[in-house]
């Protein structure tokens, strides 16, 4: 039988992180990640978008003094060289205490699985204080799924490239410090074979951005334009025409994230919690609960929910043996995206006529339109990271064995 319980020692180390927690975590933050969370660009918090960026800087400031930023990392860049254990307990601990994310962000674990020292020194550094923000640069407007077929040129100039082309759905792109980009070195090669990955600086010469609306209201995506713009040789990660496999890498961790699963139990009890709260005006008998639809589909999330969180498990399991997690990613994106989705519209069915509302500030709205909400931002999500098509491909070939289609 499989015992999840902790050793004293695992118990003394949870404990102490969630002594850190209860000190350092600011309890609006808490309270706002009731509302707010990563919703397609959008914020439903208590807090006021400034109000929450600066305690959210502070609670990231905490976490960084104290060392524990890059569980992962060595300690040479600034990581806590953690045993695997330790990084889970403080990864479950910050997230049941609805803490806001603040790691470092993927593009230093690609750095630090294929990257030269020379780029280690110069930008783990910046990663681990958190002072640059990362776009992701892969998308053009004729290769998303069919990434390898990115036609953004490269050309090799003395010591630098020359790009020129362009990227689209680049989240974040309007603000961003600092992009990683596929980029295309060698138009002769196979085009898996042809291609580098690349950093570059946002405020580089001959780059302008365009952001894109979505249908959340919010713009948070954009179109990015590449005029002659010059960019290192030696800012290129890992091998020259060898970058799809350190974009895969930078994949396998952005799509490996354990983030949303461990969300779905607070999510769900969020929801219980209204709909159990919900009241007949005369009888004063609960009313959303009654319903046998609804009861039924709350209790089919609830289990899917459990079983989002192992398969997280799972991914923990292998990053601590060191592994990258490759297929089992992508089973982790497919069920965990698909999953949002549906739990988004049980709960806009189950709460009734109001459930719908989408404005924050209609007193009718249940938890600030919250659930509305999500119902509009999670459509993307079977579509970032790659598609629950492509996901279902990679589970098929890399994890099933079967012969591509
Ligand atoms: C929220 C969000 C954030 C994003 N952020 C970024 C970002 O920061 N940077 C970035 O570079 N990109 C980003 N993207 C873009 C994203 O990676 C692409 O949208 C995605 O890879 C799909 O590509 P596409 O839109 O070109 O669709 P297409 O590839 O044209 O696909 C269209 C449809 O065809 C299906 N399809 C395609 N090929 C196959 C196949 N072989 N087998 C079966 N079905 C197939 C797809 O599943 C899909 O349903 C983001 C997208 C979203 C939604």
């Amino acid at each position: 039988m499989v015992d999840f319980k902790d050793t004293p020692e695992q118990a003394a180390w949870r404990a102490e992180v969630q002594r850190f927690v209860d000190q350092h975590l600011p309890p609006a933050l808490r309270e706002d990640a009731r509302y707010a969370g990563s919703l397609g660009g959008l914020h439903r918090g208590t807090l006021t978008t400034d109000q929450r960026r600066e305690l959210t800087a502070k609670w990231r400031r905490a976490v960084l003094d104290r060392g524990w930023i890059a569980p992962a990392w060595p300690k040479e860049y600034g990581g806590a060289d953690m045993s695997p254990i330790q990084q889970f307990i403080l990864r479950e601990v910050f997230s049941e205490s609805q803490a806001p994310s603040v790691g470092v962000p993927d593009v230093g674990s690609t750095i630090l699985v294929h990257g030269s020292d020379e780029l280690k020194k110069r930008y783990l550094p910046g990663l681990v204080e958190g002072k640059e923000q990362w776009c992701q640069g892969y998308s053009e407007p004729s290769s998303g799924s069919d990434l390898a077929s990115i036609q953004t040129r490269a050309i090799r100039d003395g010591d630098d490239f020359v790009i020129n082309g362009q990227k689209i759905w680049t989240s974040g792109a309007a603000t961003a410090d600092m992009m990683f980009a596929l980029v295309r070195t060698d138009p002769d090669a196979p085009k898996h074979r042809g291609i580098t990955y690349l950093l570059l600086d946002m405020k580089s010469p001959g780059i302008s951005v365009r952001p894109l609306g979505q249908m959340t209201g919010a713009r948070q995506f954009n179109e990015v334009f590449f005029e002659d713009v010059r960019v290192p040789v030696r800012n290129a990660v890992g091998e020259i025409n060898r970058g799809w496999y350190v974009g895969a890498t930078h994949l396998d961790f952005e799509r490996s994230s354990i983030g949303l699963a461990v969300g779905f139990k607070h999510r769900m009890q969020n929801l219980l919690d209204l709909v159990k709260a919900e009241r007949d005006a005369t009888s004063g008998r609960t009313t959303l609960g009654r319903s046998s639809a609804t009861r039924a589909a709350l209790a089919e999330r609830a289990i899917e929910a459990d079983v989002a969180r192992n398969f997280s498990n799972r991914i923990i399991t292998l990053q601590n043996r060191g592994v990258i997690p490759n297929y089992e990613a992508s089973v982790q994106k497919l069920f965990s995206s698909e999953l949002h989705q549906r739990l988004s519209n049980t709960a806009v069915k189950a709460l009734g006529l109001y459930g719908g509302l989408y404005d924050e500030d209609d007193p009718r709205a249940p938890d600030r339109a919250v659930w509305a909400t999500y119902y509009l931002a999670t459509v993307s999500e079977t579509i970032g990271a790659g598609t629950s098509e492509i996901q279902r491909n990679v589970i098929a070939t890399r994890g099933l064995g079967l012969p591509r289609g």
